[in-house]
């Protein structure tokens, strides 16, 4: 169990996997293997595997615990949804989720809020679970809030293009009537709030903690690996909006820089918690063991 403390909110990760199939070149489509030379030995082999040479990402949630409030923070790939797009996805069983927040003394009906930073398909996925042949919210008294532009912006692309995800892990909490629609700057309390990040997404944001004079940002998706804190450049491949989603990584690098700013950095490998400092000329993620 990966846990840390911030003044009175308990942080727990929640690891429903960890891949190693994202090849570099695709994930970072503008990247050439010249690009990578200087990176491969620091890299190797925690951020890069190094049988494969691919990435490494980590698919995980973040339970958020304060003194008023259980949150949880996306909810990674989920459990037999259909993702033909993706075969390692598709109708996966891993049983790790529930269990492992089970492990962290929390029930599905004690949850108040799910938080999503983004609606890509690895975040939205345990909204839902399949009963009896349905797909039914899995915190029945949470709220899940969703940032309405980014809700607004998949629905149009679901008019296009069916979008499975929207179908099985957004829809049944809006049927359900737990969705709260709410703008990027969305606050639960003095603790938790939203900070638009977009680019990634259209209305991409990332989670703020602060707890007694201590403070932590939970990225979502504006940065999926180290790599990207020496070249915030490189643009991920399903970079929604590539340029704005640069000026936001730029931004969040530039802000929390030798900062006293815990980062919980979502799809960074093991631990995935650090501090952003400077080397040489360049940002770099110190791990926080
Ligand atoms: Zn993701």
């Amino acid at each position: 169990m990966q846990q840390r403390q911030l003044g009175d909110i308990r942080i727990t990760r929640i690891v429903e996997s960890t891949g190693t199939d994202f090849q570099p070149l695709t994930f970072f489509p503008e990247t050439g293997p010249e690009d990578w030379e200087a990176h491969r030995n620091w890299m190797l082999p925690r951020a890069m595997d190094t049988a494969s040479g691919n990435l490494v990402l980590v698919f995980q949630a973040f339970l958020v615990q304060t003194s008023r409030h259980t949150i949880i923070v996306d909810t990674c790939v989920g459990d037999n949804k259909p993702r033909e797009m993706r075969p390692s996805w598709h109708l996966q069983q891993l049983g790790t989720f529930l269990p492992l927040l089970a492990g962290a003394g929390v029930a599905p009906e004690a949850v108040d809020y799910v938080l999503c930073t983004h609606m890509h398909s690895d975040h939205v996925g345990w909204n839902t679970q399949l009963r009896d042949g349905r797909w039914v919210p899995t915190f029945p008294n949470a709220q899940y809030v969703f940032a309405r532009g980014e809700l607004d912006a998949w629905e149009k692309l679901h008019r296009e293009t069916p979008q499975p995800h929207l179908i099985d892990s957004v829809y049944p909490i809006l049927e359900a009537g737990q969705a709260k629609l709410v703008e990027p700057d969305f606050a639960i309390d003095d603790e938790v709030w939203l900070e638009s990040t977009p680019g990634h997404t259209p209305d991409h944001v990332s989670v703020r903690l602060a707890s007694q004079g201590a403070q932590a940002i939970i990225t979502g998706d504006l940065i999926h690996n180290p790599v990207q804190c020496l070249e915030p450049e490189w643009i991920m491949r399903a970079d929604f909006e590539p340029e704005r989603a640069k000026a936001t990584r730029q931004k969040f690098l530039d802000a929390h820089c030798e900062a006293d700013m815990l980062i919980c950095a979502t799809h960074f490998p093991e631990p995935s918690f650090g501090r952003l400092v400077r080397r040489d000329d360049a940002f770099w993620f110190e791990y926080e063991e």
